[in-house]
């Protein structure tokens, strides 16, 4: 693959995502960090991101609930380039039915070269850096370079 630099803008758009066990851990999370996220957008699967707005008082985008394709949502929206940070507080505990899913979101994630934070600490690490709140650059995917170099 062939890659090509963007910006990152210093506002980000965060899509924030918690199995049923992790809800609570991401709600508390959020309001832990409201002062931070109230500065970017924030998305959200449908339950999570209704909890979080409920208790947090943040608004979010909500997409579908996870297991309607809310989570294939926030990776079809990370390809088109209107998610750049991925919150992901995946359980541990519950493979099943959750795995492909996982699988599928951290998957793309690690091709758009996003950041990624699946527990919190990783999210507090990500909250604090400088980068959080700056523009940065990021290498992502460009297939049309990488077309034009091969012959079918
Ligand atoms: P939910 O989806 O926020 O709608 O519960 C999260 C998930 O389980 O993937």
């Amino acid at each position: 693959m062939e890659y090509k630099n963007v910006t990152l803008a210093a506002k980000k758009h965060i899509a924030l995502v918690a199995h049923d066990n992790k809800k609570k851990d991401l709600v508390q999370w959020c309001e832990t960090h409201k002062v931070e996220l109230a500065q970017h957008t924030l998305y959200g699967t449908g339950t999570t991101g209704r909890l979080i707005e409920r208790e947090t008082g943040l608004p979010v985008n909500k997409l579908l609930s996870g297991p309607l394709g809310g989570d294939q949502q926030v990776g079809s929206m990370i390809t088109e380039g209107r998610v750049d940070v991925l919150i992901f507080f995946w359980d541990p505990f519950e493979p099943m039915p959750h795995d492909p899913d996982v699988k599928a979101l951290l998957r793309i994630a690690a091709v758009w070269n996003i950041p990624i934070a699946c527990n919190q600490v990783s999210a507090d690490f990500m909250v604090t850096s400088p980068l959080f709140s700056n523009t940065t650059e990021r290498a992502i995917p460009d297939y049309e370079s990488y077309m034009a170099k091969r012959s079918f």
